[in-house]
């Protein structure tokens, strides 16, 4: 079994197909009707996809962002003046104004107001003791007064209230200064101070959601925590300020929007994104030379496709190919166990036979078994994935199953469990087929290797009964 996620109250545990990574290549897939309890979270490991865990990756995405930056870097006046100003305050001040005009305003705008505005005023108590109506024509045509003005207050505040110092870390910038946000505080911090903290602009998140593969909503509170999580795990420690800037620096000039340069792009080796697209530009590209048979093993991962982003489907688990039915149940049975956080009987596993299925130009066999779960399971959601704000599995039941986003595979490895089902209690109610002719497998669901299944279990609609005290 391998990833479900939505569920059946008291029947199948369905968990989300969005795009959670996966070891790739894929290549068949074992899915795993549940019945009864709940699934435990999801390993830990399948969010590892959206983030940086290796400590080398870590260092040399780094090194060869930096190394990228100390040659393409733009010829920039701010950062000219952060990187010769021996005076902590002043190279604060320096920064904090680039940043105020960086804000919605393009690079090529900014210079020329950035170069008259330091000149005029090239310490933050010279900006104190100007006047309003000063600021705003110096500002005139750059947009947003009342950045402006605010810079202005905040310049007054420095030198009324705090000495004329600075503040040096980002979370008292943010504090004390008006008109300083989160990301602000985190540039003026890192670049004239050195703090070790990261940034998440625009650009940077552009960047991360790339090169993590990020598909969710980024404006989301949930998914901007986990990008800053994510940027402060990058930031070089030597130097946090020069990181920041090349993360920004990579998103406005090779990372862009529209067409990202990723030939030229210095991080490209860590890039997910870049990666799908590769892998589908290959297998298109051997299909439209014959040279793609129909095979899993060629296919690009169904999911690292996005096809079925967003999705629930039964727990699923990807599969090398070539292994034999006793292996496969043994890397089923750890994943299974994984889920249910407690030791599954090897007997209860009980394979439901292989759906085929085409997601546009992808053919994906499913290997089903179905798993009867015995015990006290609770029918609650369970655990929230954080990035996407919604649980990572919950239970559902055959009513709600029907009616859930799940893909048509999903509906078809349901249908070939019903099947089984339906085969080894005789033409009852609800089971369109007759007997199986096969005695063999008409009589599946009555042997158990370690005997405990109850009879009354042979029943679809007896796991499907929410468990007792629900
Ligand atoms: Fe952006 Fe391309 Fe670089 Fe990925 S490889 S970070 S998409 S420019």
């Amino acid at each position: 079994m391998s990833k479900l996620r939505a569920a059946a109250r008291s029947g199948r545990g369905l968990q989300q197909g969005a795009g959670e990574g996966r070891k790739s290549p894929r290549r068949c897939r074992e899915n795993v009707s549940s019945h009864k309890g709940m699934l435990p979270p999801v390993p830990a490991q399948q969010s590892a996809y959206h983030l940086f865990s290796h400590v080398a990756e870590i260092k040399t995405f780094r090194k060869n962002l930096l190394a990228w930056y100390d040659k393409c870097k733009r010829d920039l006046p701010w950062r000219k003046l952060a990187a010769s100003e021996s005076d902590a305050n002043r190279r604060a001040y320096a920064v904090w104004v680039s940043e105020i005009m960086l804000q919605q305003t393009q690079v090529a705008t900014v210079i020329d107001y950035y170069n008259r505005w330091m000149q005029k005023w090239p310490t933050l108590q010279a900006l104190a003791k100007a006047s309003l109506e000063e600021v705003n024509e110096l500002w005139a045509g750059l947009g947003y007064y009342s950045r402006g003005k605010r810079l202005q207050e905040a310049a007054q505040k420095v030198v009324s209230e705090l000495a004329g110092q600075m503040p040096a870390t980002a979370e008292e910038l943010q504090r004390l200064l008006p008109g300083v946000g989160k990301y602000t505080a985190g540039a003026i911090a890192s670049i004239s101070y050195g703090q070790v903290t990261g940034v998440v602009d625009g650009n940077v998140i552009r960047v991360l959601c790339r090169v993590r593969c990020i598909g969710a909503d980024s404006s989301s509170p949930a998914v901007t925590d986990r990008l800053w999580d994510l940027a402060n795990s990058l930031v070089d420690p030597a130097r946090p300020g020069d990181f920041n800037q090349a993360m920004m620096e990579l998103g406005a000039t090779v990372c862009t929007p529209r067409a990202p340069l990723c030939m030229e792009c210095p991080v490209k080796q860590h890039c997910r994104a870049r990666c799908r697209v590769e892998k589908e530009l290959e297998f298109a590209s051997k299909r439209l030379l014959g040279k793609a048979a129909f095979s899993c093993s060629q296919a690009p991962d169904i999911e690292e496709c996005g096809l079925l982003a967003g999705l629930w489907e039964f727990p699923s688990l990807a599969l090398e190919l070539g292994l034999k039915e006793k292996q496969q149940r043994e890397v089923l049975l750890a994943h299974v166990q994984a889920w249910a956080g407690e030791a599954v009987a090897r007997g209860r596993l009980r394979h439901v036979g292989e759906v085929s299925h085409v997601f546009s130009h992808i053919h994906q066999t499913y290997v089903v078994y179905s798993l009867l779960l015995g015990g006290d399971h609770k029918t609650a959601s369970g655990r929230r994935d954080k990035m996407l704000e919604r649980p990572a599995f919950r239970w559902v039941t055959q009513a709600e199953f029907q009616k859930a986003a799940v893909s048509t595979a999903m509906k078809k490895v349901w249908k070939a469990f019903e099947r089984q089902i339906c085969e080894g209690r005789g033409s009852g109610q609800g089971c369109k087929r007759k007997r199986a002719a096969n005695p063999s497998r008409a009589g599946q669901w009555k042997v158990e290797a370690d005997g405990s299944l109850p009879p009354r279990q042979f029943s679809l609609d007896a796991f499907l009964k929410a468990p007792a005290g629900e």
